[in-house]
Order: structure tokens, then sequence, then C-alpha cells
């Protein structure tokens, strides 16, 4: 008889150095939060069994699966500029792999799921919340259309975890690409271990980036690529105002991914230097800063693979050096597209990116909602009568007037007629984004009353962020005045 899982496992046939086998903790008293049920069929699973007694045993450390070799992943990595040789997965634990009904293969992964050799100081548990925020906002991301782990499952433990206070503990079950970061790569890079550096870049290669085998120069097609598809990522990212909150160099997924919701959070008005994490001091991780920090942090990985992009030190660097340089146009190219289908412009014209810096300024200066605006932008489309409610969005109506003037004769220059104007425009304008203050209302229901019909009913809305779903307006309004300002928490 087959499991529930049909596993596949490659990163495990990696030398031993690549990670501690290590078996979860069994929870006490498992209790289903949630599946993901339509996850849960792509990945070949069966739902019903998934969320059967069974499956939830597997989902908390209770039982192993056939087929599963549970490993803990060594990396390293630079954490808000400084680096530590060894990180690695302190409270999550690598099932196995699944190949997918669309021929992809994922990780399954209990995060949350006990000590490992890794742990350093941590208990190797993770609290309820984060866990159903991981949940609410990596399923939005995904979609919102923006490359993220998944969430497949979320177990309370029934095992207390000490944070400031005692809390429930939780596992989720991510799915990810691969759970492979910068700083896997660092941690053989900075051992000099170039045997495993090159094992690594061959698995990530055949894994995530086949093309790059057929290239004159595998390795540093590699690094392009990765360098192309993170400055891709960070892009999207600032189409719907997310702000990572803890771009380190070990939560930098090497397939592209978004990875780590930790302390993450969205922008309500416009403001390039909002952070909300209570450890950014300075504002690192900044909304604005993250394609900067991205640039920063593929640097590091770029010297990394310095010894497999060419044995001369010199020429290695200039390898290195040429790829970090692609990282600006393509980060631009991708940047003044998303701009472009937030502003509803199908063409390339040559000042669409000051239209929307003026519209961005505008915003800033009056702290106009960054989501809400453009949703609102869609519908001045149809004319100026259905612009009154983004106009009246602002101030300074002198100063989005004169916009308002320049965009529409911009739109001029094309030839789309209003109504599909607007509904471009919605397809790339969320209505639904996971506004801070309903995630926190949602995860503290949860979370101190038991109540999870907040967060069930966040994320079923979620799910069709481009949908208006009036009768969940309240969702989609920016939070009450008179909220104190929102802050966020790491390693929780
Ligand atoms: P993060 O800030 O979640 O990206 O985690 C950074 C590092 O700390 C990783 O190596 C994690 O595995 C580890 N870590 C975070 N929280 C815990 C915990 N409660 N127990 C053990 N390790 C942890
Ligand atoms: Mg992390």
């Amino acid at each position: 008889m087959t499991d529930i899982f049909v596993f596949d496992n490659s990163y495990v046939r990696l030398p031993d150095r690549f990670y501690a086998r290590v078996a979860p903790t069994p929870a006490t008293t498992p209790s289903l939060v949630r599946i993901n049920v339509d996850l849960a069929r792509l990945l070949g699973i069966d739902p019903v069994k998934l969320a059967a007694p069974e499956g939830v045993a597997a989902l908390c450390g209770r039982r192993i699966p056939e087929g599963a070799d549970p490993i803990a992943l060594a990396y390293a990595g630079h954490q808000f500029g400084n680096f530590s040789p060894q990180l690695g997965d302190g409270r999550a634990l690598l099932l196995g792999e699944l190949v997918g009904t669309d021929g992809a293969r994922r990780d399954i992964q209990l995060k949350g799921s006990g000590p490992t050799p890794f742990s350093r100081r941590g208990d190797g548990r993770a609290a309820l919340g984060p866990v159903l925020r991981e949940y609410l906002v990596s399923e939005a991301m995904a979609a919102l259309g923006i490359p993220t782990t998944r969430a497949l499952a979320a177990v309370i433990t029934g095992d207390p975890v000490v944070r400031e206070t005692l809390l429930p503990g939780a596992v989720l079950t991510r799915v990810a690409s691969s759970h492979i970061r910068v700083g896997t790569f660092e941690f053989f890079g900075s051992r000099g271990d170039v045997e495993a550096l090159r094992l690594l870049a061959d698995h990530v290669i055949a894994r995530h980036y086949p093309d790059a085998a057929t290239q004159p120069s595998p390795y540093r097609a590699l690094l392009d690529a990765v360098i192309a598809r993170q400055a891709a990522l960070v892009a999207q990212w600032l189409m719907v105002g997310f702000i990572h909150g803890v771009m380190n160099t070990d939560n930098m997924s090497i397939a592209g991914e978004t990875i780590d919701y930790g302390p993450c959070a969205f922008m309500d008005a416009y403001d390039p230097a909002i952070f909300f994490s209570s450890i950014d001091q300075g504002g690192r991780y900044a909304f604005g800063n993250q394609p900067r920090i991205a640039q920063w942090n593929l640097a590091r990985l770029a010297e990394a693979m310095l010894p497999l992009l060419a044995d001369d030190e010199e020429a290695a660097l200039a390898d290195a050096r040429a790829a970090l340089a692609g990282f600006a146009p393509c980060f631009e190219a991708a940047y003044l597209a998303g701009l472009r289908r937030k502003l509803g412009l199908q063409s390339a014209g040559a000042d669409d990116l000051a239209l929307a810096r003026d519209l961005l300024q505008a915003m800033m200066a009056d702290g106009v909602d960054y989501t809400l605006a453009f949703r609102r932008l869609a519908d001045a489309a149809l004319g100026p009568a259905d612009g009154e409610t983004f106009r009246g969005m602002f101030v300074d109506l002198a100063v989005i007037d004169a916009w308002l003037g320049s965009w529409r004769a911009r739109l001029l220059e094309e030839p789309m007629e209003g109504q599909a104007r607007r509904a471009a425009m919605r397809a790339a304008n969320p209505a639904f984004i996971p506004r801070n203050h309903a995630v926190e209302a949602a995860l503290s229901a949860a979370v101190t009353e038991g109540d999870f019909a907040p967060f069930e009913r966040l994320l079923a809305v979620l799910s069709r962020p481009f949908e208006d779903q009036p009768e969940h307006a309240d969702l989609a309004a920016p939070p009450p005045d008179g909220l104190p300002p929102y802050r966020t928490f790491c390693g929780t």
C-alpha cells in the first residue's frame, strides 16, 4: 500500500555535510487547523487522507510517512549585513520531495517540528500566530501571482511554546520549489568547500535552471538566471506593497520564490521608506530598499560562487561583476513593465516611468493608500466622471488633476477602449491584499479566542484578490484612524 505521500527525494542524496538527519518531535495532542485542498491535489495527495488522523500525524511529527527521509538543511547567511557561517534549519525539517501532477518537484517541509542540530539556543518550535500568518500571507501572494512558497497545512501541536508568554504551538507544512537559499551557497563558499559548491550548483541547475546546463558556462548562466529571477521577484513585491521585513541571505530562495514570512507586512499609504520590523533598526529592509538589498544579497551569492566561475581569481571576479551588472536592467525592466500594467498602458512610452513616479509622488505627499488608489484609478479609465473617487483620495487637487491630464493624454496614444482598459487594470491592481490590521485581527481571534472564522474568511477573500467582493469590503479598507503604529517581530 502506498502512503499518502509518494516521495521522490533528491537533496538527501547529496553528501552528508549538506544536512543533518533528524526525526521530528512528535506533537502531544495534535489538532488540525486546516489543509490546503487545492494544493494537496496539485501535489498528488488525497486531501481526505491528508486530513484524516494518519495524515495529521504525519503533519505534526507523530508519524514519519513511508518514503520520508527527514533532514535539517545546513546553510549560512548574512543577517542584517553580518555573516553567520552556521545557521541551518533550526526548527524545520525537510520530509521529502514530491513530484506534482504538473510534473514539478517540490519540497515538503515541517516548520516548528522540534529542535535540530542547527537550533542553537532556539526551541525548534513555532507559535500558532506566526504559523497562521505564514499560511495566510504565502497563500495570498500565490493568489496575487507572485512566486512564493506555499502552505499545505497547519496543525496545533498541543504543546505550548514559551515566548514572552505561553502560546499555543503549531506546525506549518511548507511547500517550496526547494529550500535552497543564497545562504546555502555561502555555507560551502565560506568553508572553501569547492566540491560541495559544485555539487550544489549542479543540483540547482538540474532542478531549477535546466537551461543553464546547455550554456557554454553553466555556472555563470546559473548566476545570471538567479539574478534575473530575483530582480523580477522584487519588482513584483513592489507592485503590491509587500515588505519582506528580513531579507537576510538565508531568507532568499535560490529558486526566486518569496520565502520566510516572519516579520513581513504590506504598505498602506505609499511611502518607500516604510518598514515595520521591530528589529530592523534604520530600516535596512524598508519597502523601497528591497531592490538594493536583493542586489547586495546577490553579490554575496556571486562571491560564494567565485571558485565555480573561473580558475583564475581576476577572471572570476570579472565574471561576477558582469553578472551583477545584470541586476539593474532586469529589475528596471520588470518594475517598469509592472507599473505600465498598473497604469493600464499597453505600449512602451518614453515618459512612462516619469508618469508613474509623479503619481507615486502625489500619493506620498498626500498619504494616499497605494492599493486602493490604483484600484480606483481603474475606474477612472472609463472617463473623467468615473475618476472622481480616485481624485477624491488626494488633498492637493491641482497636483492630481495635472497628473490625470497627463495620464489621459498618454492613454490617447493607445487604441484600447475604456471598459477593456478598466478590466486590464483591475487584473493588475488587486482589491485585496493582506492588510496588516486585518491579518492581526484574524490571528488574534484564532490565538486568544480559538475563533478561526476571521482567519478562514480572510484566507478565502485573499484567494480571489482581483475580484470585488462587496460583502467583504471591510477587508479592502485601509486601517482605521487611530491604530497604534504597526510593528512586526522576528524569530517567532
Ligand atoms: P528566521 O529569522 O526565521 O529566518 O531564522 C533564522 C535562523 O534562526 C534559522 O537558522 C532558523 O532555523 C533559526 N530559528 C528561528 N527560530 C527558531 C527557533 N524557535 N528554534 C530554533 N531555531 C530557530
Ligand atoms: Mg529563515
